[in-house]
């Protein structure tokens, strides 16, 4: 299957299961109806809503890859790697993925202790109190509350304000690393692919570093279509795709109908002269 504009390829959202507000089947149903033809739900360290992302697609006759986000440490930063076509019942990244989410409910009691030095009473029961999952508590879960608590006005505003490095409910955390991540992937049938690659507070150097190791360990994408990329970022990220020789993904990275800038399906396609990562499921 080609780029060609009439395929509408959505590889990259977030459900109830991890910091989404919609639950996998109202997902399945906004993309059907946003004329995606090609699915997968990639909630954050965790599968599982992949049985019923899947179920729904099918349902709708929509193609479904099963995928998944991973959060990783490399070079002292959080990056993130998302699988597609992924067996979610594979023992590795199912037992490597539990070991990765354990320490977010630490992490989550540390941050509210954190909020609390600052004025903000209740936040680790208040973010829980979005969590649809209680294993997956996450700091969007901690923006909502702080929306709801009219501290910031809108999460992106917590975020630059609360909750990135340097900030007052910042925690550092370790978390999976980018072999294992791989490793987990490739063994469980999918392909890795190197999340919104714009977004990391990385050197050019340390960018070129992790582009030719995530090649050597069995990387094999990048997205260039993303909601978390500006429209100058498509075009670098295109040609940082052909450089290395990646193939390219195109996901919303959709969270919430009022959060996220950017709907399920509603972006710009690929350009024709990147591979796209879905030729290796067709
Ligand atoms: P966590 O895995 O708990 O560290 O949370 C990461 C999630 O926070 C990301 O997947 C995004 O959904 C969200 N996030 C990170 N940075 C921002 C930001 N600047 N504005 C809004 N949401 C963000
Ligand atoms: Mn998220
Ligand atoms: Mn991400
Ligand atoms: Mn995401």
């Amino acid at each position: 299957m080609s780029s060609t504009t009439n395929f509408n390829a959505d590889l990259h959202c977030h459900s109830v299961v991890s910091d989404g507000t919609l639950t996998p089947e109202a997902l399945a149903e906004r993309a059907h109806a946003n004329g995606v033809n090609l699915w997968a739900l990639t909630d954050h360290d965790e599968l599982g809503g992949q049985q019923r992302a899947r179920a729904a697609a099918a349902v709708l006759g929509m193609e479904y890859l099963e995928g998944v986000e991973i959060s990783v440490t490399w070079m002292g930063q959080t990056i993130h790697i998302v699988g597609l076509g992924i067996d979610a019942t594979h023992v590795g990244i199912v037992e490597g993925l539990r070991r990765t989410r354990e320490g977010r409910a630490n992490r989550a009691k540390l941050m509210a202790e954190q909020l609390l030095k600052v004025g903000i009473p209740g936040a680790y029961e208040g973010a829980l109190h979005f969590a649809g999952n209680h294993d997956l508590i996450s700091r969007t879960h901690f923006a909502r509350f702080l929306v709801e608590q009219g501290v910031c006005r809108d999460t992106e505003q917590v975020f630059k304000n609360y909750l990135i490095e340097d900030k007052p409910g910042y925690v550092p955390h370790l978390w999976a690393t980018l072999d294992d991540a791989v490793a987990w992937i490739k063994a469980a049938g999918g392909v890795a692919v190197i999340a919104h690659p714009g977004r990391y507070k990385l050197s050019a150097m340390q960018m070129d570093e992790l582009y030719k190791h995530f090649k050597d360990i069995g990387g094999l994408a990048i997205e260039v279509i993303t909601g978390s990329h500006s429209p100058n970022q498509f075009a670098t990220y295109g040609k940082i795709a052909q450089q290395y020789g990646f193939m390219a993904s195109r996901g919303s990275d959709f969270h919430d109908p009022d959060e996220s800038h950017i709907d399920l399906g509603c972006l710009p396609h690929l350009p024709d002269s990147l591979t796209p990562v879905w030729s290796m499921f067709h």
